[in-house]
């Protein structure tokens, strides 16, 4: 069997169709545009490629989209100062700072600092809450594209068997939370795995859906996924430079050899990244919706 490709590029270019047209509506009888602000500290090349991606897509989808980049040295009281001005401002629904913080800052600090309405990551702990409760204003940007991409291509949920590798606060964590609520698109039975799992390969071999976010390229071979498997691989790893002097991809999972033994499989690059921004700007409009009343 060779595994279907569930495309994130594809997913996520049909959900920014919706968003660009929902966003259009808000502004025509409301007069109201999502705002997004993002914040950099440092120079850190990754995530300036990360976060000049979302500006760019926030502006492509019609919303107002302001980008402050701070020098490494900023302090954390200049950078809660900021906050507190975007915080303030009704022209922003939504404020992204981007992570990792220099060390000076103290990052929960300030992900507390941003209000839990205007808090398009989801990483406040009022809203880190909400979804542990099953009632969420806003989730996790990749965990909600994950869900996304399960429910699109048509996985069954509902008692199924989940196995997600990696228990991070912005995936692990979230995805198995959300999906073992009891809800529709959801109700399935979760297992979550991480460094200190006694035998992996006995968890994942049972896996119905398996959701893999280690960080460690081909974590997963062929031999851990059952048959007919749904695989969803969220890592990200540079593993050296393309011909065009680009980083070169790789996932958590040894694709070429799982692709012949899953049913249905996200390729890196092209799977979960894409969907990523895609939420972050479906959670932007959404703000801007709930503010608008
Ligand atoms: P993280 O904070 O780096 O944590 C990794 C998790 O995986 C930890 O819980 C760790 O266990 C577990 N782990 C590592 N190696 C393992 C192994 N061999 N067996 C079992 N568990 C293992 O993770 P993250 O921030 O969630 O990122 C994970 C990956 O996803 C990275 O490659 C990242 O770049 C990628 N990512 C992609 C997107 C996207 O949009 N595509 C978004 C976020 C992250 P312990 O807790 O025991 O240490």
């Amino acid at each position: 069997m060779t595994a279907e490709l569930i495309r994130g590029t594809v997913v996520a270019e049909q959900i920014r169709g919706e968003i660009a047209a929902e966003t259009a509506r808000l502004r025509e009888t409301r007069g109201v545009v999502p705002g997004l602000v993002t914040i950099l500290v440092g120079e850190d090349p990754a995530s300036q490629s990360y976060v000049s991606a979302k500006s760019r897509t926030a502006r492509e989808l019609g919303f107002h989209s302001v980008q402050h980049t701070l020098p490494a040295s900023t302090s954390e009281a200049e950078l809660l100062d900021l906050l507190a001005r975007c915080n303030a401002d009704p022209a922003l629904h939504g404020i992204l700072v981007q992570l990792p913080l220099p060390k000076q800052i103290d990052e929960q600090r300030v992900l507390g600092a941003i209000r839990p309405e205007k808090d398009v990551d989801a990483f406040h702990p009022v809203n880190v809450g909400k979804l542990l409760l099953g009632n969420p204003d806003v989730l996790p940007c990749t965990p909600a594209g994950i869900h996304e991409l399960l429910l699109r291509s048509g996985t069954e949920l509902d008692g199924a068997e989940v196995v997600v590798v990696g228990r991070s606060n912005i995936v692990g964590k979230p995805i198995a939370v959300m999906l073992a609520q009891k809800a529709p698109g959801a109700n399935a039975t979760v297992t979550l795995c991480h460094t200190r799992t006694r035998d992996l390969a006995a968890h994942t071999r049972r896996a119905d859906v398996l959701i893999v976010a280690a960080g460690r390229p081909k974590a997963i071979t062929a031999e851990m996924v059952k048959p007919g498997a749904v695989v969803i691989d969220v890592g990200v790893n540079r593993v050296g430079v393309t011909d065009k002097g680009k980083a070169r991809l790789c996932g958590d999972v040894d694709f070429d050899a799982v692709r012949e033994v899953a049913s249905k499989i996200t390729p890196v690059p092209g799977g979960v990244g894409p969907m990523t921004i895609t939420m972050l700007m479906r959670n932007t409009l959404r703000a801007a919706q709930r503010a608008a009343g």
